[in-house]
């Protein structure tokens, strides 16, 4: 823990050090010493066993030495970004005096110091620290006081990415909540402290993956939270943004007070707070999300995932737009209309795309660089970058000569991108060295030929060095020292150097050589020439650093005067490399562009699950095997058909219901998809239960969580909606399976009405045909050949004849004597079944709406007695002596 401030006890320093560390107990305090940031006591001995350094110590405090550790501060963004990964918060403290007045005050005070930044996963702003594809979102989250029942709790989202400026607002409710977070994918999230006592609230946050800051209600405070927006802005009210909702407002305001208070007073550019209606995406539930693998892999990588195949933007800012667009696909026609015509402008054009490609390659990322400036955080690489961001939207729009005839997307893309300021562009491009260095501290930045005044300084300065060399050389001559040099040290500034052997000659004149150091075999001198010329040099320097800071500093301000125009520029410029990318892949991938309208259609030709397609051509494992899919209500018929997918394992029912997911939410984001053709009328809601990962952590079983998730799906889909059932009921015995999914089938039926894709091992399922007129029995074909089966991957009508259980296990290599014991006890079991037949039973029960006023239970199968059952797959013929005995013992313990 934090020692209890004893401040007589301490040396001065270290009294400031615990007074700035009580003020930041729930962060590691980097101590700005000199050039290194040093890290005390218990954060000492947490960040050297976090980042493997060193642990020393220093001093002594209430008599126990102090732990010390400490990072150099131009290595110290490696380390920040290690930390906050571990799940750290790090305040930054820097000297915010010259250590020079400090001494002035008197030999025991000490430097002043001052946290300037906290450093948090969501208020990150740095390269280094960032993923370039990925937007690093803030999210607040306000509930309503009032929502004490939870299904009525109303929630307020807030989300910021203070690197880009990137700021949206957002309502949501107890029930949307989880599939809202997972879509918005935070870094990490803002609530108020009390928010946590909710299990539920608390679970649904930690699932998230986000890191969590808890916080004081007050930072939540709907009375004041207008009027801190419209002072952020500088604005009379916030709704000259739009209208917000209180929740909104307070959440929005929430952002706003953690980024003050993270940031200490730097401002980053965000745009003004705007609007998203949830009602205008698909709704996907996390589950669903991570089942299909959108953003990630269930593992976790972005490699193997929908993103990663239909991610060909080439720049950051571009990539981030794509996956922003995957993430919430839309749900109207006319706008997911206008981005696939832009799509399409630019697969009609090869010529055109690919040179535009080549161009947007070079653009880098404006937004955060634009953030950093602003933040007092930039570098003379950042204006570099802003240069050539600017300098290569003035040749994108050259490529479009007529932006005014493009389609919507790309016409407004590239009137943002016509808008960007080209003066500024000019100025920075005059400005600017080629390769600056990263600090503008270091001086080295401005090019030859912008600033008279600092080209005659630097004339001068230069000109010194020459003069220097000179007397060197005039020096060597005149005392016949060969090895005699002029250097330059921070602590002498410029001195002669002589060997020792020859200081002599020197020491001979002191009026003219005046003795500074003497060193292991060297001397060291300077005399009233050089000190008049390192004065010189050192005003010219200083004079030149003072000129380009100037000069940064200016610049900096034009550029965050333009700020807005440089965003809007930026934000063009993605929407270009989106529409290219998509369209680029629609090529390659030989994709079409689906039809998207208003219907209940779900009309499919020939499609493909484009990740695994991908994953058979890298691995040159044959090609996929393209299906149709028709869920679409035929005429006069009110509901969604369900197609009951039969057949074995392996043969591919699930890739073609995820295949069918991803060509929906494909669609809807604006892109083209891999089919022949497609007809699909908007999803608004996607619903699946495939993949069943045990979730033991949370104490349910695969079967529990296969549940609660059909229950979910029962309760709420509607005619818009697609519903993708794997598999459901497998983890519980046959008979409650079978029951489980025949029901949930009937009630998606009659009930829920959606386009359905149903895949089950439940042969008996297929029955159900006969009396639900909207479902459609289809299966995978398989051959077989030679007692072994060969996968066809092909969908066609019908249901499957058989589950080839044990052709798929002997594939899968289990021993040959399992195998043939395997299918003997197989013939029994469906000798057996034809003695008793279940099927009768099943058919006589009436359907599911219709079902449930009847309460008398359906009779069960009587169970088998298990000694009978065991007599019967014993064959004599075919055991050892040993196996027998076996056998005899099993029958006994059976009894
Ligand atoms: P199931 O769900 O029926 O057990 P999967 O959908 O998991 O089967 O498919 C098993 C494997 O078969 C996949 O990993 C893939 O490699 C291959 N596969 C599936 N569908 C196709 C297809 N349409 N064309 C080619 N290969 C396919």
């Amino acid at each position: 823990a934090t020692p209890a401030p004893d401040f007589s006890a301490m040396t001065p320093m270290m009294a400031q050090y615990v007074e700035i560390k009580t003020a930041n107990p729930d962060c590691l305090l980097f101590y700005r010493m000199g050039d290194f940031y040093e890290l005390f006591f218990q954060d000492a001995e947490e960040a050297s066993r976090a980042l493997g350094i060193t642990l020393t110590k220093r001093g002594k405090h209430l008599g126990e030495d102090i732990p010390m550790c400490g990072v150099p501060v131009h290595a110290a963004d490696d380390y920040l970004q290690k930390l906050i990964s571990l799940g750290f918060r790090v305040a930054v403290c820097e000297q915010t005096e010259d250590p020079a007045e400090a001494k002035k005050r008197g030999s025991k005070s000490v430097v002043r110091r001052e946290v300037v930044r906290l450093v948090t996963p969501g208020t990150l702003t740095e390269d280094r620290l960032l993923e370039a594809a990925r937007n690093n979102f803030l999210l607040t989250l306000a509930r309503a006081r009032t929502g004490s029942l939870e299904d009525e709790a109303n929630y307020g989202l807030a989300w910021v990415d203070i690197s880009t400026g990137a700021f949206r607002v957002a309502t949501s409710d107890a029930r949307q909540l989880a599939g809202d977070l997972a879509r918005i994918d935070p870094r990490e999230i803002i609530v108020a402290d009390v928010l946590l006592d909710d299990a539920e609230l608390r679970r649904q946050l930690a699932e998230t993956g986000a890191a969590l800051s808890p916080v004081p209600r007050s930072l939540f405070d709907g009375a004041t939270a207008s009027d801190r927006l419209a002072r952020y802005y500088g604005v009379a009210t916030p709704e000259a943004f739009g209208s917000f909702s209180r929740l909104e407002m307070t959440a929005a305001a929430a952002a706003i007070a953690y980024v003050e208070r993270t940031q200490y007073g730097e401002r980053p550019p965000l745009d003004p707070p705007s609007h998203e209606a949830t009602s205008r995406r698909m709704l996907i539930d996390p589950a669903t999300r991570a089942n299909l693998e959108l953003m990630r892999t269930l593992s976790g990588e972005r490699a193997g995932s929908l993103l990663s195949v239909i991610d060909c933007t080439v720049s950051g800012p571009g990539s981030r737009l794509l996956a922003a667009r995957l993430a919430g696909p839309l749900t109207e026609v006319e706008e997911i209309r206008k981005r696939q015509d832009a799509v399409a402008r630019l697969v009609g054009d090869t010529y055109l795309r690919e040179r535009l490609r080549e161009r947007l390659r070079a653009v880098p990322d404006m937004a955060r660089a634009l953030s950093r400036i602003a933040m007092q955080r930039g570098g003379p690489r950042d204006l570099l970058a802003i240069a050539s961001g600017l300098g290569a939207a003035r040749d994108i729009a050259g490529l479009f000569p007529d932006a005014s005839g493009e389609g919507e997307e790309l016409g407004s893309a590239l009137a943002r991108i016509a808008a960007a300021p080209a003066e500024l562009a000019g100025e920075l491009e005059r400005a600017l060295v080629d390769e600056p260095p990263l600090l503008a501290r270091d001086g080295g930045f401005v090019a030859e030929g912008y600033l008279a005044d600092l080209d005659e300084v630097r004339r001068l300065r230069d000109d010194s060095r020459k003069v220097i060399a000179q007397l060197q050389g005039a020096l060597t001559d005149e005392l016949a020292i060969r090895a005699l040099k002029i250097k330059h040290n921070n602590v002498l500034g410029w001195f002669i150097e002589v060997p020792a052997t020859h200081a002599e000659k020197l020491t001979a004149d002191p009026a003219r050589f005046i003795h500074r150091q003497t060193m292991a075999g060297a001397m060291r001198f300077t005399t009233t020439e050089l000190a008049d010329l390192e004065s010189r040099i050192a005003n010219a320097a200083g004079r030149a650093l003072a000129l380009e800071s100037e000069v940064f500093r200016r610049l900096c301000e034009a550029v965050i005067e333009a700020g807005n125009a440089i965003k809007g520029a930026a934000d063009g410029l993605s929407v270009l490399d989106v529409a290219a990318g998509l369209a680029h892949l629609a090529e390659a991938e030989n994709q079409c562009r689906p039809v998207v309208d208003d219907s209940l259609a779900f009309d499919i030709r020939g499609g493909r699950h484009p990740v695994v397609e991908q994953a058979l051509k890298r691995e040159g494992a044959g090609s996929f095997v393209a299906n149709d899919a028709d869920l679409g209500p035929s005429e006069g018929e009110a509901g969604g058909r369900i197609w009951l997918i039969t057949g074995p394992n392996m043969a591919g029912k699930s890739t073609f219901l995820r295949q069918n997911a991803l060509i929906a939410i494909l669609a809807q984001m604006g892109a083209f998809v891999p089919a022949a053709s497609a007809h699909i009328g908007v999803v608004d809601r996607l619903f699946s239960r495939v993949g069943a990962a045990d979730d033991l952590a949370r104490g349910r079983s695969t079967f529990m969580v296969e549940m609660v998730e059909t229950a979910a799906i029962l309760n709420q889909a509607g005619a818009r909606a697609l519903v993708i059932l794997d598999e459901i009921g497998r983890g519980t015995s046959t008979f409650d399976g079978l029951s489980i999914a025949w029901a949930a089938i009937e009630h998606l039926h009659e009930m829920n009405r959606s386009r359905a894709l149903f895949a089950t091992h439940y042969h008996e399922l297929t029955a159900l045909s006969g009396r639900l007129p909207r479902l459609t029995n289809a299966t995978v074909r398989v051959r077989e050949w030679q007692g072994d089966v060969v996968f066809l991957h092909e969908i066609v009508a019908g249901a499957a004849d058989r589950s080839y259980g044990i052709q798929v296990a002997k594939l899968a290599g289990l021993p040959p004597a399992v195998i043939e014991r395997a299918r003997a006890v197989l013939a029994q079991l469906e000798e057996q079944d034809r003695r008793a037949p279940g099927e009768q039973l099943i058919d006589d029960l009436p359907l599911f709406a219709a079902a449930a006023p009847r309460t008398s239970a359906p009779a069960a199968k009587a169970a088998p007695d298990p000694v009978l059952e065991a007599l019967d797959a014993i064959d004599p013929d075919d055991l050892t002596p040993r196996a027998a005995l076996e056998a005899l013992y099993k029958l006994k313990q059976a009894r």
